[in-house]
Formats: C-alpha cells, structure tokens, sequence
C-alpha cells in the first residue's frame, strides 16, 4: 500500500525551544523519502520519530540559514554511516554551494554513499520520476530561498457505468485499461482524468509571486507562518509570513490540508496560529505543526 504522509521532526524558527526543535519534515511519498530543511538536531529527532537513514532519498533545503541547515552535517553523516545502499540527491540555492559543502564535510568521517549535489539556480523542474516531478520556485527573504512542489502525473479513473454502458466487463476491462481501445471503445470513453496529488513547501518569505505559485491547488501546503498578525511589520521587514497571510494563500490556492509551521519562540500559544488561519477564511483541514507530529496527505 502506498503511503504517503508528512513526518514534522521540528517546528521552531530560529532557535529550538524546551518544545519544539529546529525545522525538519520527510514526506512519505509511495516509497520514497524527501527530507525538507533539517535544523539543528534532525538526526536525533528521526530516532523519535521512527524515521531511518534509510528512508531518505532526497534532501531539499530552502536556504541557507540554520533553523533550516545545521542538522545536514548529522543526518549526511548518519546516512554514511548507516551505508544507506541507494543514492541520496540534494538541492539547496546554488548561491549556498559553499555552506553545502562545509556541512557536508564538517568533521572527518567515511564516506560510503552517493550524494548527488543538485543545486537549485532557477524555478523550474529539478527531477521526473515515476511517482511525482519536484519543481523550485524562488521565494523572498533576505537569503536566496527556494520553496519546492510535488507534483503527481494525473491518472484516468475508470468509471463503472459507462464501462456497462458499452457492455464492457470482465477480463475485458483489463485489456482495455493496457492497450486502450477495445472493439473501436477508447480507455477516454469509459474513464475521466483522475488529478494527481500535489504537496508544496513553502519556507522563509514575505509574500511573493512564488509562494502562490507553489501552493496553487496543493492537496497539502506546509507553510511557515512565523509571526502573528498583529506583528505584520516585523514578518514583512524580515522577510516572514503571519497566520492570517499564509491562511489567505490557502484559501485563494484552495489547499484542502495547510500545515502551519516555523513558529517564533516569542508566542507561547499555538491557538492563536489557528484563531488567525480561520479568521483568514480558510476552511479547509488545519494542522497546527507540533514535532513529531503525522499528518496524512488528503486522499484524491
Ligand atoms: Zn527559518
């Protein structure tokens, strides 16, 4: 069965708190493993959270600041010293390949795995598979930030009534489904496109064309929401968004899940992220990010 979900290993922006460490999120997509900006800590927050070296396919960091970095030089290690047996790829901004190279080899260890160093210079798509393409889009804070999206190929559902209407069943819907014509009936007449998921991530910015780029029609948006928003001013000046901001680009994208993450230690009532999202009008499912948290991507 495929499984596809988010893993929240750490909420807090800046500086980890007696509750929440750094950021650091895998999504579990299929059989695939996407570790999104490992802070601080992350290697040990994994164990917590029953999440392996091995899960790990690809790393991809927004920027290069250390709420969204620092644990690179753990979780790298870790993986080599796991001998994690499939090749592990990362993107980050081109313009950090410096700060990708220090962590990477931060302290002396074995190399044992193939880290693919894929660096993000332009919005675009970054890699195809099977399961889903991943794009960058360019965000806006004060160091070169890239949000990213999953993308699933759409599919084509098979509807049952119109497989009656044209006598088809049995072996025959099979045949059907794998050469997609069948006594002059298409797979397009008994079937309709049947959307793939989407899931965005949106990191460190202030509003910009690529944050509604990246949660446009998105099954699940995990979003920093740094500040509240009666504190517009500081999120703008520091280049962050506030509840109320990342709630209305949900709504305006029509995200069915938002996952609300990245929050400021100078709050101490996570309530008020929720008040502010709905006050937003943002309907759809909230998740208030808590680490160790499990949030299901919505079904199709
Ligand atoms: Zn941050």
């Amino acid at each position: 069965m495929s499984v596809r979900e988010l893993v929240v290993l750490g909420t807090a922006s800046q500086v980890p708190t007696r509750h929440r460490n750094h950021n650091g999120y895998l999504l579990r997509w299929d059989g695939q493993g996407i570790l999104f900006d490992p802070g601080e800590g992350t290697q040990r927050q994994m164990l917590r959270a029953g999440v392996a070296a091995h899960d790990i396919d690809r790393i991809c960091v927004t920027h290069f600041h250390g709420d969204h970095s620092l644990g690179l030089a753990g979780v790298i290690q870790r993986i080599n010293l796991d001998q994690v047996p499939h090749p592990v790829t990362a993107h980050y901004p081109a313009s950090g390949q410096h700060f990708f190279e220090r962590l990477r080899y931060a302290t002396a260890y074995r190399e044992t795995v193939r880290l693919a160093e894929a660096p993000v210079a332009a919005d675009g798509p970054l890699a195809v598979t099977d399961a889903y393409t991943l794009d960058a889009r360019l965000l806006s804070h004060p160091v070169e930030s890239y949000g990213y999206r999953l993308t699933e190929p759409d599919g084509r559902r098979v509807l049952p009534e119109r497989l009656a209407a044209h006598g088809i069943k049995g072996p025959d819907v099979g045949r059907l489904q794998r050469e997609g014509v069948l006594g002059g009936v298409t797979l397009d007449d008994v079937s309709e496109v049947r959307r793939g998921q989407r899931f965005a991530f949106v990191m460190d910015t202030r509003l910009c064309d690529g944050v509604h780029a990246l949660a446009e029609g998105a099954d699940m948006l995990v979003i920093e929401s740094t500040f509240l928003d009666e504190d517009v001013r500081l999120a703008t000046d520091h280049g962050h968004l506030t509840a109320g901001q990342a709630a209305a680009v949900a709504r305006d994208a029509g995200v069915r899940h938002l996952v609300l993450t990245h929050f400021s230690q100078r709050y101490s009532d996570p309530a008020e992220f929720e008040r502010q999202a709905r006050a937003a009008g943002f309907d759809g499912e909230l998740s208030i990010a808590q680490d160790l948290m499990r949030v299901p991507v919505p079904k199709r």
